[in-house]
């Protein structure tokens, strides 16, 4: 069933909504908040926040219980997999939306930090190849392996 998604997350499918208060055991596969949970692998009061984040806005039935279409779960695996990527709810909110203001900015952004960071990646496998190999009885009198060191800074000086 194709289920529409308003920018907030708000289902704008009328016949769903009717649907869903209809049923009383989920036959049209949306089901509740313990359920999405579960299937997702993390805990109900975390998609109680990205709720309240309107990040993830559910259906309600009409007894008030929180309803997942599948819809609505495609959308908890694609701000879990945002989540990996190191973007905040607010940033992630961002980006489901293709006209939500500010997206490009979002995205740049972190692709940005992520190149830094496979920089900084490649630049510690390089440092940890020389120091396998590094003929140094101790690797502060390698000036390899200090260099590296050199690289790396005090701690907030780069900020
Ligand atoms: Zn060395």
């Amino acid at each position: 069933m194709r289920v529409g998604l308003g920018r907030e997350g708000t289902v704008t499918h009328p016949t769903l909504e009717l649907q869903v208060d209809l049923k009383s055991t989920c036959n049209d596969g949306s089901v509740r908040i313990g359920e999405a949970a579960a299937r997702l692998g993390v805990a109900t009061h975390v998609l109680r926040h990205w709720e309240d984040e309107r990040v993830v806005i559910p259906l309600r039935s009409s007894s008030g219980h929180r309803d997942y279409a599948e819809e609505h779960l495609q959308r908890l695996r694609i701000v879990k997999s945002c989540q990996r990527l190191g973007l905040s709810l607010p940033e992630i909110r961002q980006i489901l939306h293709r006209d939500e203001p500010g997206r490009v900015a979002v995205i740049d952004r972190r692709v940005g930090e992520i190149r830094r960071l496979r920089a900084e990646l490649d630049m510690a496998e390089r440092f940890l190849g020389h120091v396998r190999e590094c003929r140094h009885d101790f690797i502060t009198r390698c000036t390899e392996c200090s260099a590296y060191a050199g690289t790396r800074g005090e701690i907030g000086s780069d900020a």
